[in-house]
């Protein structure tokens, strides 16, 4: 089985955790803001004076330093109330407490009640809160207390003693000085857990709404660890899913953890994570003492102190869990897990509702019948992909394949044969393509296949191995028959054969039309379809042409193609030409007029034959007269396209030179139009840095110099000089 792995590092988040590490809590003392001042204050309305201490030191002394005296009956009155008993059932605890409020006891009688009672007095607080000691038992045994001691002051101070009194009335100053503090700390504690909560609600709801807004599978995992992470400022998440098929975990995928750890993690069965699963509670893993489940060797060694396995339940069934590890403390806080059971369920719908979502869309996405593409998707992708080409200047192609002779498998071997038939083919298809292609039954038989970045070569190679791979795949029927099947495919290419995808689609099927009827079983290209249909018609390229100037390309292709030597000529020439045009600092008029010329320029040859254009020796004196025929020649047919009679000019003129030794009308200087002189210097750069039939191709360094050498006789002496900034420039 296949296991999915995916780990990525720990990303930004804005969600915040609600439990601030250690070194960001405020300090209890600071929640109050207890300064010096406000403790004179308080002591100041209680008429608390030095007298008072005085008695306080008085009866410390007498106490001999031991307030513990009754602190074992206090603590028996205290447990024999049920409630208070079950929060001190622990016996260290117990323990713990009586030391501590002996300590306080002996205090409170000290004398001292600066910065360190204050201190003390809110630890004691503090304690108190975290066992769970209410106020009204709090408060309530300063009762006990009192009972307990005056029966002692009155033994040691005499009961005739005019002092006991005002000890009496010292005790209770202080005592209510301490529990004006104790109230304090117990509102404190309750706005701070108030506040706590919000924070927690705000961070659930925030989200809900961030992972329910996600449609992406990976991203909406990437959400949730990164969420899970960030709420309880742990250090790593993994997400773990359970194949029901398979009975195990199959596919994980974690966050901050490293590519040692997530290369040796593994879920036994029966383990920590099944478990987990299984009783649908959390499992906390660490190495506390006695702790049931400890730490895996691979865990300790990633510095983690503890971490927290989660099922992932949604409403309808067990997911799989979620794990959160933390290296900054070895436990998680009772509210954080709380937090995490309630955030892991939500994710989980989250996760449950995307993958419907995902399913639903794939659904509608694809054909019943062979898995692959439905024609609305494949618009769809189209449309995707024609914008993509556009914006990139890139090129990609489209296949359109017909089955040959499908209705005799119908007719010999029955429907269900030939749905078979369909089947595999689209096997072979989807194993003959790249995964950033896109195959798509197209129509019953027929089926479109789009190849992002692939010019008209490109495409060629490719349907050819489809063809060949078609013919000699044995097709099994279900009776156990095997039959032969071929196909016959037409190829178009944006931009060279059309400019948008429905323009492809109409002339893929037609090379398809062309291949079918000149035998099956054979590819073609819309532009090898094109070039016949020019050769033997000129006319329709002004009827293309007519037809949008997006057929500039198609049309300018099919004739280069005459010639082996000039395939990319018309994209190269139009390249330089506009970067010449930008250089020069040319209206946006007339580089919309240059560019269609530099694509344009050569159509001429359309009426030159083949064997001359690709011929190797030099040519004879009709055949150079018949050459130099092709700038009025293109110049003719652009002049019928309304659109492109600017065009026409520059192209009629793109042959003169600046002395007058040019062709066809031995124009000079200025005389020549603008555009002219400059295409004329783009398409001679062209020329000489690529093969032709009479010559190897020179290399840029020797192109630029013959241009240097002419500027002035053959070109433009100011354009030659913009053209060889701008090729520095570029460098
Ligand atoms: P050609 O070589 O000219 O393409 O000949 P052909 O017989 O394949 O002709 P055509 O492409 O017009 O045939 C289409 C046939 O494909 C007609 C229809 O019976 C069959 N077909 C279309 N969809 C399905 C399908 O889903 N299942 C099956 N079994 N046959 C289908
Ligand atoms: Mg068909
Ligand atoms: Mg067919």
């Amino acid at each position: 089985m296949k296991l999915q792995n995916n780990h990525v590092n720990v990303p930004e988040t804005d969600v915040r955790s609600p439990f601030p590490p250690p070194a960001e809590r405020s300090s209890t003392r600071d929640a109050f803001s207890l300064d010096s001042g406000e403790m004179d204050r308080r002591k100041a309305f209680l008429e608390f004076t030095e007298k008072d201490v005085a008695r306080l030191k008085e009866l410390h002394e007498r106490l001999d330093g031991d307030a513990g005296f009754f602190v074992d009956a206090f603590y028996a009155h205290l447990l024999s109330f049920g409630e208070l008993g079950g929060l001190l059932r622990d016996e260290a605890t117990v323990e713990r407490l009586k030391r501590t409020q002996t300590a306080y006891f002996n205090r409170l009688t000290s004398g001292d009640y600066g910065e360190a009672y204050i201190q003390d007095r809110l630890r004691v607080g503090v304690a108190h809160e975290r066992v769970g000691l209410e106020p009204k038992w709090y408060i309530g045994a300063y009762c006990k207390y009192l009972a307990l001691m005056l029966p002692r002051i009155a033994q040691i101070t005499n009961d005739r003693d005019p002092g006991m009194g005002e000890t009496v009335l010292a005790l209770l100053k202080i005592l209510f000085l301490d529990m004006g503090i104790a109230i304090d700390a117990y509102i404190n504690a309750h706005q701070q857990s108030v506040q706590r909560k919000t924070t927690q609600i705000s961070a659930l709801n925030q989200i809900a709404v961030a992972i329910s807004s996600t449609l992406g599978w990976q991203e909406l995992l990437d959400r949730i660890m990164r969420s899970g992470i960030a709420l309880t400022g742990s250090k790593a998440a993994c997400l773990a899913f359970y194949d029901e098929d398979q009975q195990c975990f199959g596919e994980w995928h974690t966050q901050g953890l490293s590519d040692h750890f997530v290369k040796n993690m593994s879920f036994r069965p029966s383990g920590l994570a099944d478990k987990a699963l299984a009783n649908g509670n959390y499992i906390l893993s660490n190495d506390h003492p006695g702790a049931e489940h400890k730490l895996s060797e691979l865990t300790r060694k990633e510095g983690i102190l503890c971490f927290l396995c989660l099922p992932f339940i949604s409403q309808t069934r067990p997911l799989g869990v979620l794990y959160l590890y933390r290296d900054d403390r070895d436990t998680f806080l009772p509210e954080e897990i709380d937090l995490l059971v309630t955030f892991s369920h939500l994710a989980a719908i989250a996760a449950e509702n995307t993958r419907l979502h995902i399913n639903t869309m794939k659904l509608a996405a694809t054909d019943a019948l062979t898995g692959l593409l439905n024609r609305r998707e494949l618009e769809d992708r189209l449309n995707v992909e024609q914008q993509r080409a556009q914006r990139y200047g890139e090129a990609f192609s489209l296949l359109l394949l017909d089955i040959d002779h499908f209705k005799k498998v119908n007719d010999t071997y029955g429907h269900a044969a030939g749905d078979a038939v369909l089947k595999t083919l689209a096997a072979v298809l989807a194993q003959q393509t790249r995964d950033i292609d896109s195959v798509a039954r197209y129509g019953g038989e027929e089926f479109v296949i789009v190849l992002p970045e692939t010019d008209g070569g490109g495409a060629k190679v490719v349907a050819e191995r489809i063809r060949k791979a078609i013919s000699s795949t044995p097709f099994a029927l279900p009776d156990g028959r095997v039959i032969g099947v071929t196909a016959s495919i037409g190829v178009a290419c944006f931009p060279h054969s059309a400019g948008n995808y429905g323009a492809m689609l109409e002339r893929a099927d037609r090379a398809l039309y062309q291949a079918k009827n000149t035998g099956r079983n054979q590819v073609y290209l819309y532009r090898e379809l094109l070039q016949a249909e020019l050769e033997r018609d000129p006319g329709r390229i002004v009827q293309l042409l007519n037809e949008g100037s997006e057929n500039a390309k198609p049309v300018a292709t099919a004739v280069n193609m005459k010639t082996t030597h000039l395939r990319d000529h018309a994209d190269l020439v139009e390249h330089f030409a506009l970067r010449l045009g930008k250089k020069l600092e040319l209206p946006a008029a007339d580089m919309h007029t240059l560019g269609l010329a530099a694509v344009l320029h050569d159509i001429g040859f359309i009426s030159i034959p083949e064997k001359v254009l690709n011929k190797r020796e030099a040519f004879t004196p009709d055949e150079w007269e018949a050459i130099q025929q092709h700038p009025m020649t293109g110049a003719a047919l652009l002049e019928q396209v309304p659109a492109l009679r600017d065009a026409a000019l520059v192209v009629r003129f793109h042959h003169e030179q600046h002395d007058g030794g040019g062709y066809p009308d031995k124009l000079r200087g200025e005389a020549i139009p603008y555009l002219a002189r400059i295409l004329s210097v783009a398409d001679a750069y062209c020329a000489m840095t690529n093969d032709r039939p009479q010559r190897r191709a020179m290399k840029p360094r020797e192109a630029r110099a013959i241009l240097c050498a002419n500027a002035g006789s053959q070109f433009d002496a100011n354009v030659v000089t913009a053209f060889v900034e701008m090729l520095d420039e570029e460098r």
